[in-house]
């Protein structure tokens, strides 16, 4: 049973399970001036009043967008209005997915060293005020438990998520924050008073005194990232460093390497930009119908991204680290002489993948692999130890941004206070997360970045 309404002058059909629907998110946290309505054809909306006013408005209602709300609702020193507007039908789509649903949410080697933007100088007054560790212990007073894993990673011990947001979303009933879902934000702009105009799909308006923009970035389109907030920075006066994927899988140009589809191995990988070293890593990469992949791989990518287009990005693997090709030639020598009479395709297979080895020697040493391994010239050892040590991998690009974790680019953080994420354009205006240019390594760092930021830019905001 569809039930009518009337509001605005425009009459709506309102369907009781969507409403029902709808009230379990707007119900939680209290949503004052709203109505929850189905049109015909069914489009399922909300009305909030015309015109209503928020102290602080924050667009996005991601990690950073929800912890500014918190950290404004904690210090206000006096009740404000604080009003989310979220685009998605749900708050922290995103999160959701995080750490393949786990949430790696920091991690114990926060420092400005595993971020990457044009200028990082903002980011050691940014984690001053809001460390890894202030974000384990908001967490733990909410009976949060963290576990910690390889390289510094931490997880909330249950492994889900969901956990992380379950809480967050409880802070926001307890503090009295509205939140509107399915709601863009379409245009953002300061009107002479001072204060800011929002406006949104499906034309609801919004006066704020103080704005957050916390959009996210670009990458994950598929869970509601738009990059929006760049050209809302952009109107404001900000520059927007021209955003790209980051922590992505690369293409490259070296068709012989397609036959490795499918392998991994450990390996020493350094990427180089115009010849100049740029990065290297030690840990697993896998080969890919396309190109590269793997944790090694995504971390370098976020150093090479930015200058992709521009400059010839060249990776050197070594798949035995450690060992140079002087050093890699001996040890077919002695693998060799002890077995010389096994098929040069196999002589490897105790040391190194099969595929891996018959591919690197038949398409980029360019040898018959049926040979015998005594049968080996000198030259052709040479040529497998450096194929082995000194692959070089030319990259093409990077995947799209619908399979990259972060995006590199956005809002330049020159133009931001560190200590307060105000705006130095605007007054009252601040940003958080993502959508500044500013993108960390796999490993926890982006969410403590998105958390971080949104900590600062709220309690300022409340100020
Ligand atoms: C698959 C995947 C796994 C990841 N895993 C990890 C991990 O384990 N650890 C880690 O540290 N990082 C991880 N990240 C990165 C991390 O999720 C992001 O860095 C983080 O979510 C950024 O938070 P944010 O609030 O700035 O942006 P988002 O989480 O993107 O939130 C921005 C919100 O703004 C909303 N929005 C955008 N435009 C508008 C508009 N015009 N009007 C209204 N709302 C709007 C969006 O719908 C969105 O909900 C992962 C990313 C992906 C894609």
């Amino acid at each position: 049973m569809y039930s009518l309404n009337f509001t605005g002058g425009r009459f709506f059909l309102l369907s009781p399970p969507l409403a029902q629907e709808m009230t379990r998110e707007i119900d939680h946290p209290p949503i004052r001036d709203h109505q929850a309505y189905l049109t015909w054809p069914p489009i399922l909306y909300i009305v909030i009043s015309m015109n209503a006013t928020a102290d602080i408005l924050i667009i996005g209602g991601g990690p950073a967008g929800i912890f500014a709300a918190i950290s404004a609702a904690q210090n206000a020193d006096r009740p404000r209005r604080i009003l989310i507007l979220e685009h998605n039908f749900m708050l922290g789509r995103k999160l959701l997915k995080t750490g393949n649903g786990r949430c790696n949410i920091t991690n114990r080697a926060i420092a400005p060293v595993r971020y990457h933007g044009e200028n990082n100088r903002f980011l050691p007054g940014l984690f001053a005020r809001f460390t890894n560790r202030d974000l384990l212990n908001y967490f733990q007073n909410l009976g949060v438990e963290f576990k910690e894993e390889e390289q510094g990673c931490i997880f909330p011990v249950t492994d889900q998520a969901s956990t992380i947001l379950d809480i967050l979303k409880e802070e926001i009933e307890r503090y009295g924050i509205e939140v509107l879902l399915n709601t863009r934000v379409e245009k953002a702009a300061r009107a002479h008073s001072g204060e800011f105009t929002i406006h949104c799909s499906g034309g609801a308006q919004f006066t704020a005194k103080k704005l957050i923009i916390a959009t996210g970035g670009v990458t994950y389109p598929q869970l509601g990232a738009r990059g929006d907030g760049y050209s809302f920075a952009e109107g404001f006066g900000h520059t927007v460093i021209p955003a790209v994927p980051a922590l992505v899988a690369l293409t490259i140009e070296n068709k012989a390497l397609f036959d490795l589809q499918g392998v991994k191995a450990t390996v020493a990988a350094a990427a180089h930009q115009d010849k100049k070293p740029i990065a290297s890593i030690m840990d697993e990469m896998l080969f890919t119908h396309y190109g590269v992949s793997g944790p090694a791989i995504l971390y370098l990518s976020s150093f090479i991204v930015r200058n992709l287009p521009r400059t010839k990005t060249v990776l050197k693997i070594n798949f035995f680290p450690g060992l140079t090709p002087e050093g890699a030639k001996e040890k077919l020598r002695a693998l060799w002489e002890k077995n010389p009479k096994r098929a040069l395709g196999n002589s490897l297979i105790g040391i190194l993948p099969k595929k891996l080895s018959q591919v690197l020697m038949r398409n980029v040493a360019g040898l018959d692999i049926s040979v015998r391994s005594d049968g080996v010239s000198k030259g052709d050892r040479a040529r497998i130890a450096a194929s082995l040590t000194a692959l070089e991998i030319i990259i093409k690009s990077t995947l799209a941004v619908n399979d990259a974790q972060v995006t590199s680019g956005g809002v330049c953080t020159q133009e931001i206070r560190g200590d307060t994420m105000e705006s130095q354009r605007v007054k009252n205006l601040y940003f958080a997360g993502e959508v500044l240019d500013i993108n960390g390594d796999c490993g926890g760092y982006n969410l403590q970045f998105a958390f971080s930021s949104g900590h600062v830019a709220g309690r300022n905001a409340a100020m």
